[in-house]
């Protein structure tokens, strides 16, 4: 059991990577708080992984709900050593199409979220002198992608603030690291058109997309005691895609 004994926040954890990881985390001994907006799928997915998983409505934009979540581990389980900044949204148009909205939008959540989220957990794992953050960024913030200013300068900004926090939290015990996935199939790829989806598999040297467990095994490595010499870092998990 990789995280005995530990207690962990997966972000957007009622779909796709996250519900995987919370699945993954919870058999390798963790008690997990998935923390997503989505109370329909989010409440059910929690039962169902039984009494060491709990749903937490968080809106991870928003800073109180942010703190509320980190406060709510802490009262479930009785600590926090893992935080997974995992949920993230799109809301894709070309530079010239893109509204004002629409960028803050995909900022709130997918780079204020991610600091808001730290800020609190990181606070209480400095008291421990123990903690394991993994953000979420992509391969659109290490190549950019047509259509996505806001998600690219998102992932790109999340990537930042982790070689960032990497510096400032590791004195107090702290590893911060970023994974960035390729196109892994979730719902986030339901709006791209099956040509571009056969594209990308052509493209990929391993010649498929990833799948949820793909990321799930990375974030578990990251959060484990195997990765305790490693901070700072973004880990590809692409498939060998250059994009
Ligand atoms: P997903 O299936 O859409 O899951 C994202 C989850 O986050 C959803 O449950 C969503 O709830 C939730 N969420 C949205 N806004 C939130 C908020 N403000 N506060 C809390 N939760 C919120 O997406 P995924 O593919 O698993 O993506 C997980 C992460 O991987 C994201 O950061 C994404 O950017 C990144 N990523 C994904 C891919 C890919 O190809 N899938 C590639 C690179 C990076 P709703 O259902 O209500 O929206």
């Amino acid at each position: 059991m990789k995280l005995d004994n530990k207690t962990a926040i997966i972000t957007g954890g009622a779909s796709g990577i996250g519900l995987e990881s919370a699945k993954l985390f919870i058999s390798e001994g963790a008690n997990v708080i998935i923390a997503d907006l989505n109370e329909s799928d989010g409440k059910p997915a929690a039962e169902a992984l039984g009494s060491r998983c709990r749903f937490v409505k968080t809106d991870v934009s928003d800073k109180s709900s942010a703190y509320f979540c980190v406060m709510e581990a802490l009262k479930r389980f009785g600590s926090l050593e893992i935080l997974v900044n995992n949920a993230g949204i799109t809301s894709d148009a070309s530079l010239h199409k893109m509204s004002s909205e629409q960028f803050e939008k995909v900022i709130d959540v997918n780079l204020k979220g991610v600091f808001f989220m730290t800020k609190y957990a990181a606070a209480q794992m400095a008291e421990n002198n123990y903690g394991r953050i993994i953000n979420t960024s992509s391969i659109v913030g290490l190549y950019g992608n047509f259509g996505q200013t806001n998600y690219a300068a998102s992932k790109s900004g999340v990537i930042g603030m982790t070689k960032t926090w990497a510096r400032e939290l590791g004195r107090k015990g702290i590893t911060v690291n970023a994974v960035a996935p390729g196109f892994i199939d979730t719902g986030m790829l339901n709006t791209v058109p099956a040509n571009i989806l056969d594209n990308i598999k052509q493209r990929t040297p391993l010649g498929r997309l990833g799948s949820p467990a793909d990321i799930a095994k990375a974030y578990l490595f990251l959060a484990s005691d195997d990765a305790a010499f490693i901070t700072g870092i973004t880990l590809s998990v692409d498939g060998g895609l250059v994009w």
